[in-house]
This record gives structure tokens, sequence and C-alpha cells, in this order.
């Protein structure tokens, strides 16, 4: 029994069964690897603008505290529930011991949807909702970032709350936060630009040109839109793009740049060209050579697994593949290359573990230095589950899900159980 539930917790428990399988992990050690070390669920009251009282249920998981503090995004959406926070904790322990950083995973949210809220009303809110969780967070014991429906803006408010309540400024206590409030250079950008930086290795790996390539991006927040500029900036041709708004499409490749100064100015994609509008439900099947979902969990069922027409699957968003999918897309291993999330979209926890030992140090670096970092330990993942998904002959997310749980299972075994 466990009070986490629904389909994306689900979902990570089927893929950790998956692997707990593949590497003969005895029954009785599987709860104490899967299972949240802790969960919190708080009530956010807030004053609307019209006068009337509002309240919203926020939720922290923390998954395990085995390598070091917990680390993890907080999203603000009307999907968010225990459970989808769990399983995104969950994910972010295997990302954190795949790439090698010393924390467990994390996740918050509160279940808003942030588009319905003033200025005024989204900052009451995000700053109730930190106050709520002081209790339970802490630079060296859990450290938040952003996701889904939040910014650096609304990092600057957990930040300042924290540092009100302490009596001093902690910038360590989140991540993600704009530079001027001791953020760091290239966290914007890092997952985005991760992305593409893998993409890059595939296609390498595959012998594909990246100049005249196509790509799909699904999703045009921070990642999709900095992964979609920076394969432009490669030479790819970006043919379509969607947000929650809808979908563009053009044979030539959009004009990203201008795409993204559109989609800063307005909010998203809304009002770009009617001209070039597509079907949202043909984005993903379309053919090209690189497909990066980069928007929401569950978007690429075994249906949609099967009608894949993409050369490389670069899992921009957490849990895009459904298990379902993933048995489809491991029978199809030579038509198409899976970049797995938790390698592909690292380049953000990545940086913003930096971002945290700058602020824990007060010395901050160019934001050369903070790319050349990302990349090597970016490089250093996708070499490690290449070399393994060759060696066994297994699924590159078999590999690298292998590799993280494994990570995590020593370290609990070398610790040991307390008392
Ligand atoms: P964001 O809020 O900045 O952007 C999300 C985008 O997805 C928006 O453009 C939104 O309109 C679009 N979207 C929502 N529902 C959609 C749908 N049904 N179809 C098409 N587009 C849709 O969020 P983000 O930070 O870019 O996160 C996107 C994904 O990447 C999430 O799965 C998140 O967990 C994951 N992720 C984010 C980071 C990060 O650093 N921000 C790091 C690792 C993973």
């Amino acid at each position: 029994m466990t009070a986490y539930r629904g389909p994306v917790f689900e979902m990570a428990v089927k893929q950790f069964e998956v692997i707990a399988n593949y590497l003969g992990i005895p029954d009785d050690a599987r709860p104490r690897l899967l299972l949240p070390k802790r969960s919190v669920t708080v009530s956010c009251p807030i004053h609307r603008d019209d006068g009337t009282t509002a309240v919203f249920e926020g939720y922290r998981v923390q998954h395990h505290l085995t390598l070091g503090p917990t680390k993890g995004g907080t999203r603000f959406a009307p999907t968010v529930d225990l459970g989808e926070v769990a399983a995104l904790a969950i994910w972010m322990s295997w990302k954190c011991a795949l790439v090698g950083l010393p924390y467990g995973g994390a996740k918050g949210g509160i279940n808003v949807d942030p588009s319905s809220l003033s200025k005024r009303e989204l900052e009451a809110l995000s700053r109730r909702y930190m106050q709520e969780m002081i209790p339970f967070v802490g630079p060296h014991t859990d450290v938040m970032a952003p996701d889904l429906g939040t910014n650096e803006q609304i990092m600057a408010w957990f930040m300042d709350t924290y540092s009100m309540y302490q009596g001093q400024t902690v910038t360590e206590i989140v991540t993600g936060k704009p530079v001027s409030a001791g953020g760091t250079l290239g966290r914007r950008e890092a997952t985005g630009r991760g992305v593409a930086h893998l993409v890059r290795r595939a296609a390498d790996e595959l012998k594909i040109r990246l100049n005249g390539a196509t790509a799909v991006v699904q999703g045009f927040g921070n990642v999709g839109s900095i992964a979609a500029l920076e394969l432009h900036n490669m030479g790819v041709k970006v043919i379509a793009v969607s947000d929650h708004t809808g979908a563009l499409y053009q044979s030539r490749g959009l004009d990203i740049p201008q795409l993204v100064r559109h989609a800063a100015s307005q909010g998203s994609l809304d009002g770009y060209s009617n001209e070039l509008a597509l079907d949202p439900a043909e984005m993903l099947t379309m053919p090209c050579d690189v497909l990066v979902p980069a928007a929401v969990e569950r978007v690429i069922d075994a249906e949609i697994a099967g009608k894949l027409r993409c050369r490389i699957l670069a899992e921009g968003a957490n849990g895009p593949t459904t298990p379902e999918a993933d048995r489809i897309l491991e029978g199809r291993q030579e038509e198409i290359f899976l970049i797995p999330d938790i390698l592909c979209n690292s380049g953000g926890v990545v940086v913003s573990y930096f971002e945290w030992v700058q602020d824990l140090q007060r010395l901050f670096w160019e934001e050369e230095e903070v790319m050349r970092r990302e990349y090597q330990l970016l490089d250093r993942a996708f070499e490690r589950v290449l070399a393994r998904s060759g060696r066994e002959n297994i699924f590159n997310r078999t590999a690298a899900m292998a590799i993280g749980v494994e990570r995590v299972r020593s370290a609990k075994e070398t610790r040991g159980l307390f008392p």
C-alpha cells in the first residue's frame, strides 16, 4: 500500500520494475529503492484580486537522501498531484545518479493553472508555497528549481521568502534564479542546450549530417524553445513546433529566432501565423530526423510509437514515453535512436548543481566555463549509456536507468540500514 497513485506514478513503478528485473534486484530490496523517503502536502491560501480567498494544494516529495540533499523542480500545472510529483522525484534520482551528481531526487508543485492568476496572485501563491515548505527544505536538505509553469521570477520569490525567514540572504536554497539574484550564467539555456548537444552526439553515432537535417519540437517553453534555437543554429531545419495553443509547420524550416521572440513577447505561439498552422495531432508522427518531445508526460503511447518516423528521439520532457511504447521502441532500435529523458534533459540539473556550488562558494564562473563543464558531464553520461547498451545489447533507456538505479543501490548498501 502506498499514498502515491495515478498514471504517472504507475509509469515510474513499471519502469523501475523493468530495471529491477533486469538487474536481478531481490523483491525485498525494491521498496527501499523505489518508495519516496518523505512527502508533504500543504494548503496555500491567497487573497484573490476580487477580494475572495482561494486555497491551492501544494506538494513536495523527497525520494532519497542517500547521496546528499535532494534536488528537483517545482511544477505549477492543473495536472499536479502527489502521484505525479512522486514519479518526477523518482526520475530525478535516477537522473542525478546517472550523471554523477551528489543528490537524491525531489519534486514539488502546486495544482494550479498559473495563467489563471494575475502577477500579484502568482507572487502571493509562490511565496506562500515556499513559506509552507520552510520546515522541509534547506540548502543541505532539499534544493528547489523551476519546471513546467515556473520560471526565474518564481525562483527569485522563493529565494527571497526563504531568506526573509532566515534573516539573511540564502541564494543556495533554489537554483534557476535570475543571474541578478545569485543565479548562474547558462542555467536558463542549460536543458535545451544539453538536448541539442546530445542530439549532435547521437547524429555523429548514426553518421547523420545535422546541417540540412529536419527536426520537430513539441513544447515551446524553456526546454523546447532553446533546444529548437540550438538545433537551428547547428543548421537543422526545424520544420514543426507546437505549444498548448497549437502547432506550426513549414517544410523549408521555421524562422526559430523570430518564433522565440514572438513567444517571449506574447507568452505563447498563438497569433504567429494562421497560414503555417498544423493539426497538433500530426506533429509527433511526421517524418523527420530529430523528434524532441519537450512538453508533458505520456505523449508517446504504444500506437504513436509504432507510427514514429524520426531517426533520433530526444526526450526533452520528463516521461514523454509510456512503458507500453517503450516495448515497441525497443523493437525499433535499428530505426530509432532513443536519447532517454534522464540523460537527454539532464543538462538542467547539471547546471543547477553548478549554480548551487557557486552560491555556496560565493564564487561565480564565466558562461563558457559553465557550458564546458555541462557538456563534459553530459558526454561522460552519454558514453557510459552507449557503452552499456552496446556491451549488454540492451535498449538505451534500460542502460541509462540501470546505471542510475545501481548507483543509488550501491550507495544504500555501502551506508547500510539505520539503525
Ligand atoms: P515550460 O512551462 O517552460 O514549457 C512547457 C511548454 O509545453 C509550453 O510551451 C506549453 O505551452 C507546452 N505544452 C503544454 N502542454 C502541451 C501539449 N499538450 N502539447 C504541446 N505543447 C504543450 O516548461 P519546461 O521547463 O520547458 O518543461 C518542459 C518539460 O521539460 C517538462 O516535462 C519538464 O519536466 C522537463 N524538464 C524541464 C527542465 C528545465 O530546466 N526547465 C529540466 C528537465 C526537464
